[in-house]
């Protein structure tokens, strides 16, 4: 049977070192959503090489900025292949419309990194509401 998760693939490293930083999406996001929100994120934060990609709480597997780059470049490729697409200048669908909100402890320096937040994060090390950090 098919792992609903399976999708979500494309985005991992194969040979993984841990990510510091979890980020958590819903399943229902899709895997280019969650792409384009990661890369807003790394484009933001140019100390963050590196996160752990949780899905509805499962914890998938580690994805980073070479992921997403080759990513790009492959959807790119396959839009200068297809005559419909313009001149590939531009993604389609790309948009700023996914963001990745990040949340911390103020107690101490756990982080969390959540795409569609329905909910406040709460610290894993019990100090409660977590705040956004902007
Ligand atoms: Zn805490």
């Amino acid at each position: 049977m098919a792992d609903p998760l399976w999708r979500f693939r494309i985005l991992l490293e194969s040979a993984a070192e841990p990510g510091l930083v979890p980020v958590s999406v819903p399943a229902s996001a899709s895997p280019g959503e969650v792409a384009e929100a990661l890369e807003a994120m790394f484009a933001a934060e140019p100390e963050l090489t590196r996160v752990n990609l949780e899905v509805d709480d499962q914890v998938l597997g580690t994805t980073g900025r070479a992921v997403l780059a080759r990513l790009r470049e492959r959807s790119q490729e396959a839009a200068r292949g297809d005559p419909g697409a313009g001149d590939g200048a531009t993604l389609p669908g790309l948009s700023t419309a996914y963001v990745v909100l990040r949340f911390r402890c103020p107690s101490c320096a756990a982080e969390r990194r959540l795409l569609f937040v329905d909910d406040t994060p709460t610290c894993p090390n019990g100090h409660g509401a977590m705040e956004r950090v902007r």
